[in-house]
């Protein structure tokens, strides 16, 4: 139930950050193992649209199961058991095998270092991901991020995915201070105002200027599948298309405004905050 360490083992932490992996820090190179894996069906079986379909039952999983929709290797086996097709590779090797190669897209530029800034400045960094560890961990140790965190925290770890309440307890562990930052509304945000934390929706698509924001995040909600969501739990804290600018704001501010749990925005707002925050 709690992150795996690496390094020393921190005491209890009084700042927690965790951060979705996925659309928030990186984009990995899974998706290219299932056009793999699909391609490589079609030639030899002439199975057609197996990725496709693939995807289909994540998404259906998605809701109705979501520890199950990130179980990949059972979606995968389930279906060529249907079509009585065995895998022509296995794909965690196969993951493994791009992710050594560089497959991996870090989203944003230096974010070792500014992970590594924030663990300076006291937080403890965690990844918070609803992609099982199987999966998660390899691709994070072949980008170099794993050393650049505190621990990992998966769906499969706890038992249940983003939203619930129940991994977020995982990440913060009793911390003072918890701030959870991701690219979704229905699982990152909602799930974290949810869960007590202060949220940052990190998106490179954030517009620019502030008075397009309410549009944004109005289509973004839509689009992620909660089209009329709770303002009260919908609303992040920060709304930025930078990392770099939200490391700033969490190490610039004084020991003691970073403890004000009580003034989340007096910290985390900024010209182009969401209207209507908390
Ligand atoms: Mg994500």
């Amino acid at each position: 139930m709690t992150a795996t360490d690496h390094g020393s083992t921190p005491t209890t932490a009084e700042r927690v950050i965790s951060f979705d992996l996925d659309g928030t820090l990186i984009n990995g190179p899974f998706a290219r193992v299932l056009t793999d894996l699909s391609e490589e069906l079609a030639r030899r079986h002439q199975a057609d649209g197996v990725k496709r379909e693939i995807i289909r039952r994540h998404e259906r999983l998605l809701g109705t199961d979501l520890l199950a929709a990130y179980d990949w290797q059972s979606i995968v086996s389930d279906y060529l058991d249907e079509l009585g097709l065995v895998a022509p590779f296995d794909l965690l090797e196969r993951l493994d095998q791009y992710a050594v190669e560089g497959a991996t897209t870090i989203l944003h530029d230096g974010t070792a270092d500014l992970l590594g800034a924030l663990r300076s400045a006291g937080w403890r960094v965690l990844v918070l991901t609803n992609g099982w560890r199987r999966y998660q961990e390899p691709v994070l140790r072949r980008s170099g991020l794993l050393a650049a965190i505190d621990g990992i925290v998966t769906s499969d770890d706890v038992g249940e995915a983003k939203p619930a309440e129940s991994i977020f307890a995982a990440a913060r562990a009793g911390a003072t201070d918890y701030v959870h930052v991701g690219d979704r509304i229905d699982h990152d945000v909602i799930g974290g105002n949810a869960a007590g934390a202060r949220t940052v929706l990190l998106r490179p698509d954030i517009p620019a200027d502030p008075a397009e924001l309410p549009a944004y995040l109005a289509r973004l909600a839509t689009a992620q599948g909660v089209p009329n969501p709770d303002p009260s739990l919908a609303s992040p804290d920060l709304v930025t298309s930078s990392l770099s600018d939200l490391v700033d704001r969490l190490t610039h501010p004084s020991p003691a405004d970073l403890s004000e749990l009580s003034s989340p925005l007096g910290q985390l707002s900024s010209d182009n905050s969401a209207p209507g925050a908390r």
